[in-house]
């Protein structure tokens, strides 16, 4: 008899849209309900139906996102939470001890920076950051015997500098520490870290993998390996049920539905982003166009060979500096002016004053004269025309700026 091979040969899109995600068994339902409750009925005293007990523990709806995302990132398991940084909180106190450093690339999410510096800082673990695109930095700051993990962000946010993932990972292994890559830029349809040596990845799966601005969450996603004596999914899986920053049914429910669709999204976003970096650059009063999908990237070759599209994010600096790119930020209609990223609608962020307020001031500091582009899946002719408005806007905010009035 033929055997089933099941999804693990499958392509990416067929494990997106069946991996976890069975028809109910019940009624048929070819979209599995979503597990409304907190708690399970015992067919007798610790006799589970089911395996469900309490949804802090385990909730059908959670586990199966949980094996969606774990069977596209290619994990021994996945765990949902609340949200992106309840999920890298989970992890960090999952692994970590006092007297422990990390080694943290220096370009990345503000919210991980606040969540290590301020919220870590004080439980006795301390951290270095680090410019992600030199592997000899990297290897200078980690401290044998205390260093336990290094963690980036590829590409980063919002500089979208390109790591180099089997390197980190060899620096990592090479120090008895753990590599944890941040892949919520890219998604699992554009780079599997954990194929790179990475040991766990994080996700906020408000971004691409919900890919609707409509749901917050984080994930983490843990390779079959082990730290300190336990498996990684051990001490993952037990973190979050203990400290319980779960994500609600409601919640993976969407995130699932998001995930489904990943690929078709970030085709559309890339393809989109593309067409807009390139034409961007030519602009006039576009002082710089980052974007790992152009040939003049610094991590352009590296980009090409990791992952298997650039994304949708596009960075803009404006030669004019802060008044012209606060003007354009605050001009186009189709791009909202809004943090987040990764939903079908394009979004504007002003960087400095947004999303990276955390780090004003401090080495970590965002350009001023910096524009994020969260780039949509509209028509390509639209996001022109909106952007084509904001630099014009642009152009005459500097204008005015430099006439003195
Ligand atoms: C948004 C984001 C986070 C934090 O996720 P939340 O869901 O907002 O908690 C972490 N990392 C990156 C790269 C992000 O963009």
């Amino acid at each position: 008899m033929a055997q089933h091979a099941g999804f693990n040969t499958a392509g990416f899109n067929t494990k997106a849209i069946h991996a976890g995600q069975d028809p109910d068994p019940l009624t048929g339902a070819v979209i599995p309900p979503i597990y409304q409750t907190s708690t399970f009925v015992q067919d007798g005293i610790n006799v589970l139906r089911a395996g469900h007990e309490y949804s802090r523990g385990s909730n059908p709806t959670r586990s199966g996102f949980e094996a969606q995302l774990a069977a596209l990132e290619h994990g021994a398991a996945a765990f949902a939470f609340a949200s992106g940084l309840a999920a890298e909180d989970a992890l960090l106190r999952a692994l970590l001890r006092p007297g422990d450093h990390i080694v943290l690339g220096g370009d990345g999410y503000g919210g991980t920076n606040r969540l290590i510096n301020h919220l870590l800082g004080p439980w006795g673990v301390a951290n270095t950051a680090v410019d992600i695109t030199d592997l000899d930095v990297v290897a200078a700051a980690i401290r044998p015997g205390e260093t336990a993990l290094l963690w980036v962000e590829t590409p980063s946010n919002p500089l979208l500098g390109i790591a180099d993932l089997a390197g980190w990972a060899q620096l990592a292994h090479g120090a008895g520490a753990l590599l944890v890559v941040d892949n919520t830029f890219a998604s699992p349809y554009l780079q599997r870290p954990l194929e790179y040596g990475a040991d766990l990845v994080v996700h906020s799966t408000t971004k691409y993998i919900g890919g609707h601005s409509d749901v917050l969450g984080g994930a983490v996603v843990a390779a079959d390996a082990s730290f300190r004596g336990k498996p990684l999914a051990e001490a993952i899986g037990y973190q979050q049920f203990a400290g319980g920053a779960v994500a609600g049914p409601q919640d993976c429910y969407l995130a699932a539905r998001g995930l489904k669709t990943l690929g078709l999204r970030m085709e559309r976003h890339g393809a989109n982003a593309q067409a807009l970096a390139e034409w961007l650059r030519e602009q006039p009063g576009i002082a710089e166009v980052l974007y790992p999908g152009l040939p003049e990237h610094p991590g352009h070759a590296l980009a090409a060979r990791q992952m298997s599209g650039f994304g949708g994010i596009v960075s803009l600096r404006f030669a004019a500096g802060e008044a012209a790119a606060r003007a354009f930020a605050e001009s186009t209609r189709l791009f909202a002016l809004s943090v987040s990223l990764g939903g079908v609608e394009s979004l504007v962020c002003y960087c400095s004053e947004m999303t990276h307020a955390s780090v004003r001031g401090t080495a970590l500091a965002v350009p001023t004269d910096l524009v994020r582009l969260s780039v949509g899946v509209e028509d390509l002719a639209d996001l022109r025309a909106d952007l084509e408005y904001g630099l014009a806007a642009a152009r005459a905010a500097a204008g005015t700026v430099l006439s003195g009035a």
